[in-house]
């Protein structure tokens, strides 16, 4: 816990943490100490992680990368992060991320963009050294465990959040099947489809860290009322009568030729591994980032409404304001411009006259969607896919068009709108050198074969 507390302060550079908790890892150290000589070790126990800084953490500030909460100190803790404690962990400090999730850079947060430890191989003399982005919105997540600043840490993924940025820094990360994990204490984005989930350097870490993360929580109504299996007993790399599912709508028109060809890499080593290859339909997967970019700023909106000055964090109280004036000035100082612009989007498409027409309509795909995945894994155990459309970019290179920020996000979100456990694993490098992942999607409650499918390819 010292040696990583260290390289937590020495690497600010990142800009990865929000706020650092030394005390708190070297506590979950000494507690191992005495915990290994009366012969009571923990799963994790004294094992030093990340916390993203949108799960409550009881005393420590949390502020989901906003001005808003910027000194909100939860007076609980969230079930995620409880369970974590209680498996011996300890907390190294808070992980940055975008702006109440909200983005696929880490570029939208009050405290700053993270820098990926990558940097582009310079080969054709093209501004290699431009520091990239680590991905979002877990981007303090991904930058973090790619720096080895820690082994793990949690994620949460609403649309693509734990798995793009596990692609771009060259790690591993799942999002498991909604509900899961509770979402009790995690500062709410799009409540039905925000999953937490764990991002490591390897699936093994990823399988022990899910195991204390997930399980039945009363305080969430969507919690999942199973038991959790043991993944890392289950671990086996052998895809021996494993059939792997090919989407062949996944393989659009100008499909960047890195992700094109690693994708064929992960074809033949889940094959090697002795998966039959079968192709498959997802014969609407492209409506689904307008389905997603209609429900997550639908639920985001009436979210973030709570955020008014009154309970949390931030008041803005101008000379002579009334209660409307403060509402307004709090939220307007409070948010960023990309939280700002899901809430008039949410509000919009949720408004009456244009509710059938947009959030009705988006609901319909959604269901259409994950019927398309329930036909498909009658034809195979997992499919394969590509995580992201390309390699990480540069640090803003899309700020100033959001539309091809949210295209970043178009393989991750059909499993999101379905509810189903996806992981990005890391699949092998682009021409000028970067982390491409590939991601696999597995049928609802069925972890352990996206688990075993990500072992094999690693
Ligand atoms: N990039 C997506 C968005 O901006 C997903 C974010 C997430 O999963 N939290 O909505």
């Amino acid at each position: 816990a010292e040696a990583f507390n260290a390289n937590v302060a020495a690497a600010k550079a990142l800009n990865a943490f929000i706020v650092e908790t030394p005390e708190h890892a070297l506590a979950a150290a000494g507690q191992a100490d005495k915990d290994r000589a009366a012969g009571t070790l923990k799963p994790l126990s004294g094992v030093p992680i990340g916390m993203k800084d949108l799960f409550c953490t009881q005393g420590v500030q949390t502020t989901a990368a906003s001005h808003m909460l910027e000194g909100f100190t939860p007076t609980y803790e969230s079930t995620v992060s409880a369970k974590l404690w209680d498996a011996g962990a300890g907390m190294l400090g808070k992980l940055n991320l975008d702006q109440f999730a909200m983005g696929s850079s880490n570029e939208t947060s009050y405290f700053g963009n993270v820098i990926s430890p990558w940097r582009r191989a310079d080969a054709n003399g093209l501004g290699g050294n431009a520091p990239l982005a680590p991905g979002g919105s877990s981007g303090g997540s991904s930058s973090a465990i790619a720096a080895r600043l820690c082994p793990a840490a949690t994620g949460t993924d609403t649309g693509g959040s734990i798995r793009q940025p596990a692609a771009f820094t060259g790690i591993s990360g799942i999002k498991p099947t909604y509900g899961r994990c509770s979402r009790w204490g995690i500062i709410a984005f799009a409540s039905s489809l925000d999953q937490a989930g764990p991002m490591a350097r390897d699936v093994r870490d990823c399988a022990i860290m899910l195991e204390n993360m997930a399980g039945f929580d009363p305080k969430d109504s969507t919690s999942l009322d199973m038991a959790v299996p043991q993944w890392e007993a289950g671990l086996s790399a052998d895809m021996k009568g494993k059939k792997v599912g090919i989407p062949k709508e996944y393989r659009v028109e100008g499909l960047d030729a890195d992700v094109a060809r690693v994708w064929d890499a992960g074809i033949a080593w889940l094959k090697d591994a002795g998966a039959e290859i079968v192709e498959v339909s997802l014969p609407h997967s492209k409506y689904a980032l307008p389905a997603y970019y209609i429900i997550a700023p639908a639920e985001a909106s009436s979210n973030l409404a709570r955020y008014d000055g009154v309970r949390y964090g931030l008041r803005e109280l101008p000379e002579g304001a009334n209660l409307q004036d403060m509402y307004a000035a709090t939220r307007a100082a409070g948010f960023g411009a990309e939280v700002k612009r899901r809430i008039i989007i949410g509000t919009y498409v949720l408004s009456a006259g244009f509710y059938d027409a947009y959030y009705t309509q988006a609901q319909k795909v959604r269901t259409l969607i994950a019927r398309d995945f329930a036909q498909a894994f009658e034809q195979c155990d997992v499919i394969l896919a590509p995580t992201a459309p390309s390699a990480a970019f540069a640090l803003g290179d899309k700020t100033a068009d959001p539309l091809a920020m949210y295209l970043n996000d178009v393989f991750a979100v059909p499993a999101s709108l379905a509810g189903l456990p996806a992981m990005s694993v890391p699949g092998g490098l682009s021409k000028d050198g970067l982390p491409l992942g590939l991601q696999i999607i597995g049928p609802a409650f069925d972890e352990q074969a996206v688990l075993n499918a990500g072992l094999a390819i690693e």
